[in-house]
Parts: structure tokens; C-alpha cells; sequence
């Protein structure tokens, strides 16, 4: 049984009479122990997807249907106080700029002691000491940093904590929107890393969501390539990156530099993004697709199961008359 199953979730935003579908009739299932990856350009709507999925969006200008269950209950439907619950004991997230959240005078294990007692007012001052240095050990951090303020740490060093935080309850279900996107190559490599290592000791499914292919291919076992708030593509990582069949996939593929192999010159993709307030009927992608034929600018592709993981939307394998 999947631990997080969306069905058929859509995410639309009004401002005044315009509207705006950043999200639109995605499903997907994450079995536990997962770690996968959501990839797209910017406004693809990777972090709508992950906001629907905490449940963070503004009710009075966001509309959201279909269903979140994660462990079998509807997060889009569960109480204010259920949610509150869940959020950091069962689900934890770290965004991009998850470090400006930090307190500049407080010292970091103050911080930590704060939040635990939010959630566990009894729990004594040892007690959350030795949680907290532990969590620092697993991402690499010393014991000392407990006593540091956050001007006294680097850029990466504030992520790893915040990575810490985010584990303080053993969340069941890991998400991180572009974690790693503002730090340098070396850290990020670093963090990926433990990461990986940490996700040997503790039991925890991982969402990542990032814009960068490397990433997900170094860190993460399946992915998602989504484009214009809909889902193109769906498998295992070493599939979908070295057997991509669909266009766009493709496209993003050849519009990044290659970890290995040989290398060769990078072709971007033609044209940008639809405008999701006003999106085109058929193939959300077939303004830019080389492979697009009249039928795709008149009929939306249904997702088509390639293997018993790997899915694509595209009218190339369904038979008709694609490419
Ligand atoms: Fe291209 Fe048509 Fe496939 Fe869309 S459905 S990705 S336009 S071939």
C-alpha cells in the first residue's frame, strides 16, 4: 500500500477574475521508503504539488481538488488539528530558504529545544540534547554547532541543520522543495551524499523537488517529469534518464550537461511555458514538440503504463498516429 497516493489532484489560483491551473488532474502513488524525484522548469508545478500536499496554500485564493491520502487519510480533508499533528511528527519539509527561517539570536539547540517542546512539552532538557546531537551527527554537523549562533555558520551548514529539524519527530514522509538548490556543487554533492547515508539508518520516504536533473539522478530511485502542472512522464530514475520516451523529457534531458559519458553540445528546449490561465486544448507540450502531429493540438494524451513502473502521457504510444 502506497504511503502517499494523490489522485487526480488539481491546484488552481484566482486573483480577481483570472484563473489559473498550476496543478492539473495529477495522480501518483509513493510507496514507503520511496525517494522520488519531481522535475520541471520553473512553473511546471512541482512546488504547488508539494505546498497542496502539506496543505499550505491560502484557502481564499486557491482552489484545490481530488485527494492527498497519505497513510490512507485525505490530507486535503483531515482537521486543522489532525494536520497540525501530522505536519513535522509524520511529515516534515525543508524548503530552499529554509535557513532565513532560523532565529539570528537565539542559539541553534535553543531553536531545536523550542520546536520539541512545542510538540512535547515534557520532554526533559537531556533528553532533547541528546536527539539533537545525534541528528547533528547524521548530517555531519559537530556537537558544538548546538551552542552557535546562525551567523556563525556557512550557507550549507544552516541547510544541514535545517535538514535536522526537519527529522526531529522521525517524519514518516520527507519532502524537499529545491533543499539543496542555493548552496554551492560541493555542498550540495556533500549533502546529497549524507543524505543517502542517513536514509541507510532511518526509515524515511523522500520527495525532492528540484529543477536539476543531477540531483535526482544521484539521489533519488524514481522520478516525475512534470510540465505546465501535468505529469509527462513517471518511472525508475535509471529508466526514465536513459531510456526517456517522452518529448519533453527528452527536450530537459538534452538541455543539461551530462554527469558522465561523452560530452556534447546542450540544446535548449524552443519556446516557454503555456499561459495557464488561458492553456491550450490537446497536448499541453505540443506548441514546442518536434514530435507533435494535428492530433496532439486537439486531444489530450491519457497516461499510458510503458512497464509495471515506468508511465507516459504522450500520444506517441498510445497507438495512434504519433511520430
Ligand atoms: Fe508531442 Fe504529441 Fe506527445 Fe504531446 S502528445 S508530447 S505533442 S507527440
Amino acid at each position: 500500500m502506497p504511503i502517499l497516493d494523490i489522485k487526480d489532484l488539481c491546484v488552481t489560483y484566482r486573483s480577481g477574475a483570472k484563473r489559473v491551473r498550476a496543478v492539473d488532474h495529477v495522480s501518483m502513488e509513493i510507496e514507503k521508503g520511496d525517494s522520488l524525484g519531481i522535475v520541471g522548469e520553473s512553473g511546471s508545478g512541482k512546488s504547488t504539488l508539494a505546498m497542496a500536499v502539506l496543505r499550505l496554500h491560502d484557502p481564499r485564493t486557491t482552489e484545490i481538488s481530488g485527494q492527498v491520502l497519505f497513510e490512507q487519510e485525505d490530507l486535503l480533508t483531515v482537521s486543522p488539528a489532525r494536520l497540525k499533528e501530522l505536519r513535522w511528527k509524520k511529515l516534515s519539509v525543508v524548503f530552499q530558504k529554509s535557513m532565513n527561517s532560523l532565529s539570528p539570536v537565539h542559539r541553534i539547540g535553543e531553536q531545536f529545544e523550542d520546536i520539541y517542546r512545542v510538540h512535547e512539552p515534557r520532554a526533559s532538557k537531556e533528553e532533547i540534547y541528546k536527539r539533537v546531537i545525534h541528528l547533528l551527527e547524521m548530517v555531519n554537523l559537530a556537537p558544538r554547532v548546538y551552542k552557535l549562533y546562525p551567523h556563525e555558520l556557512s550557507g550549507g551548514m544552516l541547510q544541514r541543520i535545517n535538514i535536522a529539524l526537519s527529522l526531529l519527530f522521525d517524519p514518516d514522509l520527507l519532502i524537499m522543495d529545491e533543499a539543496t538548490t542555493a548552496l554551492d556543487v560541493v555542498t550540495q554533492g556533500q549533502i546529497l551524499n549524507e543524505i543517502k547515508q542517513m536514509e541507510n539508518q532511518i526509515s524515511v520516504t523522500r520527495l525532492m523537488i528540484t529543477h536539476d536533473l543531477s540531483v535526482v539522478a544521484t539521489s533519488c530511485k524514481k522520478i516525475i517529469v512534470m510540465y505546465a502542472g501535468q505529469m509527462m512522464e513517471f518511472g525508475y530514475v535509471r529508466d526514465v534518464l536513459s531510456n526517456p520516451l517522452h518529448p519533453y523529457t527528452r527536450g530537459l534531458i538534452q538541455s543539461f550537461p551530462s554527469l558522465h559519458g561523452e560530452k556534447s553540445a546542450l540544446k535548449s528546449i524552443p519556446g516557454s511555458l503555456p499561459d495557464l490561465a488561458d492553456p491550450p486544448g490537446g497536448c499541453i507540450f505540443a506548441a514546442r514538440c518536434p514530435n507533435a502531429t494535428p492530433r496532439c493540438f486537439q486531444e489530450r494524451p491519457a497516461e499510458r503504463r510503458m512497464s509495471e513502473v515506468h508511465k507516459v502521457a504522450c500520444h506517441l504510444y498510445d497507438g495512434g498516429e504519433g511520430a
